[in-house]
């Protein structure tokens, strides 16, 4: 009964610590580990402890009794990671480093402390590796007064097994020498020049909230958006909740073909009432009740070989909707699988070559993935009627009629006040998580980042985890060497001044009570109802319990 990972995989490698005979590939320290898709256990070598299941932080893990029916291609995803090994067995000692925590060199002047913008994973992970360190203080800056980032805003919400990540988080968000202020904007609130008077270090973690654009003639009209605005629209994020999603038409096309793609093409065509069961937006599922749509298109500009999706997206894509292609792209799926030789590549392709035709007739809203399509320019008048495309590498057209365009190109950092920021590769420049100065390449004192703006919007939730521990190695290095500034202002100051320039901020037991009154709207049907709006956040944290005298005390809260 060996263990399987299965779809919601984070990548945080968290298993492979906590697995005795290393059988869970690849490691943090492997090559691939950065770019894998998922990570996958040795069958053959798996002892069946369950270890990696407790240590999973979005329960990804299963014994392969226990697997559902779509999720039975991942016992075959995972031992063909393995190669054949004619009986001999992998080496079963525990091989996997584990990365040692970044020890503090502790000072009589006072405990290291850290600013950490934004509260998405690498923001969690960093302070999570920061707090192993008795002593730390770690203050968390978020401009909503709701926190995790994409985990709340662009996970999508029938993929709630991956949203169960935030566990790991609330519990980071209990260790002692963390506090939260929420619903405070850095750059706005406070400059960095200010966090840097009340603090060692600042890192900076504030991900991608940008969208790469598609410079195309009539992008922009009514009808256009882009595929990460209807995710956040769809997950409630206040500032989306306005966005015009117009279905009333019979197809919508959506422009590249990585995850977020899947995600908006499968919530377009999902039953409304199994969608009734997640935390989805309510707003979003009143809008999906009437929509016409029964077909989404996905349409990449080079051929099959090259989808950007992952293979464990399209594996939960097809178990759970209806995925065709036309005649003329399984023909090119035909070419690309007697061609192509990594193992990854092939895979997807001999998945693709299993799908039906476009051309039987639909029972029910369906997902077309097509190829080879560069997209000219959008039709319509006052409103999108369509796109027009050329097959890639010719002057061949073709229009399609829609009338939704999502363009889904990637998601683009944005430059953050006070720091360089390498517009083309749109992060800041940085040497392992050290903010540089492009010109000098000397470290920028003080400053730090991690995640997205570090390395660019790639990779998976539990990516951040190592880029974040390679950045807190870094700045603990810099610490302990004595290259941070000690902060002039003394610890207790640093509440008294958030107050003063917000005082609608938000703390760990704001977050609480608006995490509860979620949870109690969402009654016995669903996970949550989520708040879209900033002011009924407010209101909700408003009712979080007055923590006693001593406490306030500590934190610097009463005057
Ligand atoms: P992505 O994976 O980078 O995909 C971008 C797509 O846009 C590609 O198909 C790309 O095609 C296409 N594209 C780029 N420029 C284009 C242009 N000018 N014209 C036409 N097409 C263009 O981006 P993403 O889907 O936004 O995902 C971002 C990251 O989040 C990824 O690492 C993804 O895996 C991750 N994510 C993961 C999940 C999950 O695990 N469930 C969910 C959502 C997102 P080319 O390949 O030809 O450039």
């Amino acid at each position: 009964m060996p263990h399987v990972i299965t779809q919601s995989c984070c990548s945080d490698g968290s298993c492979v610590y906590a697995c005795p005979v290393n059988c869970i590939h690849p490691s943090p320290d492997e090559p691939g580990f950065a770019t894998a898709e998922m990570l996958y256990i040795d069958p053959v070598a798996c002892v069946d402890c369950g270890a990696c299941v407790s240590a999973c932080p979005v329960g990804a893990i299963s014994p392969d009794t226990r697997l559902d029916d779509k999720q039975l291609p991942f016992i075959e995803l995972n031992a063909a990671f393995y190669p054949e090994r004619e009986g001999k067995l992998p080496p079963t000692s525990k091989l996997a480093p584990v990365l040692e925590a970044p020890e503090v060199h502790r000072r009589g002047s006072g405990p290291l402390r850290v600013a950490i913008v934004g509260s998405g994973p690498a923001a969690m992970y960093a302070a999570d590796e920061l707090l192993t360190q008795p002593g730390v203080q770690v203050n968390m800056f978020e401009r909503l007064p709701t926190p995790y980032g994409l985990v709340r805003a662009g996970v999508a919400p029938d993929h709630q097994s991956t949203k169960r990540v935030t566990r790991l988080f609330d519990s980071v968000t209990q260790i002692r020498g963390f506090t939260f202020y929420l619903n405070v904007e850095v750059g706005t609130h406070l400059s960095h020049a200010e966090l840097l008077e009340h603090h060692h270090a600042v890192l900076y973690a504030v991900g991608a909230p940008d969208d790469r654009r598609l410079e195309i003639d009539g992008m922009g009209m009514a009808g256009t958006a882009t595929a990460t605005e209807v995710v956040a629209w769809f997950n409630g994020h206040p500032d989306f909740a306005d966005l015009s999603v117009e279905l009333g038409h019979r197809r919508a096309v959506i422009i590249g073909n990585g995850n977020v793609a899947l995600d908006v093409a499968r919530i377009l065509i999902s039953d409304p009432n199994q969608l009734a069961a997640t935390d989805i937006a309510d707003h979003a599922l009143a809008v999906l009740r009437t929509s016409r749509v029964d077909e989404v298109v996905i349409a990449a500009r080079r051929g099959p070989a090259d989808s950007a999706f992952t293979l464990p997206e399209l594996i939960g894509l097809t178990a759970t909707c209806d995925v065709v292609l036309d005649a003329a792209d399984h023909e090119l799926v035909r070419r690309d699988l007697g061609t192509a030789t990594d193992p990854l590549t092939r895979n997807k392709l001999e998945i693709l070559s299993k799908l039906g035709d476009a051309s039987t007739p639909a029972t029910r809203p369906r997902i077309r993935l097509a190829y080879r399509l560069t997209p000219r320019r959008v039709l319509g008048d006052l409103r999108v009627d369509g796109v027009e495309f050329t097959v890639t590498g010719t002057d061949e057209v073709r229009l399609m009629s829609a009338g939704l365009v999502l363009t889904s190109i990637g998601y683009r950092g944005k430059a953050i006040r006070d720091l360089p920021f390498d517009d083309a590769a749109a992060v800041v420049p940085n040497d392992g998580g050290r903010v540089v100065d492009p010109e000098s390449g000397d470290p920028v004192p003080g400053a730090y980042v991690a995640g997205w703006i570090k390395r660019g919007p790639t990779g998976f939730i539990g990516t951040n985890k190592s880029c974040a521990a390679q950045t807190v190695h870094h700045l603990v290095d810099d610490y302990n060497s004595g290259a941070l500034s000690e902060p002039s202002a003394a610890p207790s100051a640093l509440a008294r001044l958030v107050r003063s320039r917000r005082p609608d901020a938000v703390d760990a037991a704001g977050w609480r009570a608006i995490d509860a009154a979620e949870v109690a709207r969402g009654g016995e049907a669903r996970p949550r109802v989520k708040f879209t709006s900033v002011p009924d956040m407010l209101t909700a944290a408003a009712n979080a319990p007055t923590p006693p005298l001593h406490q306030r005390l500590l934190a610097g809260l009463w005057r």
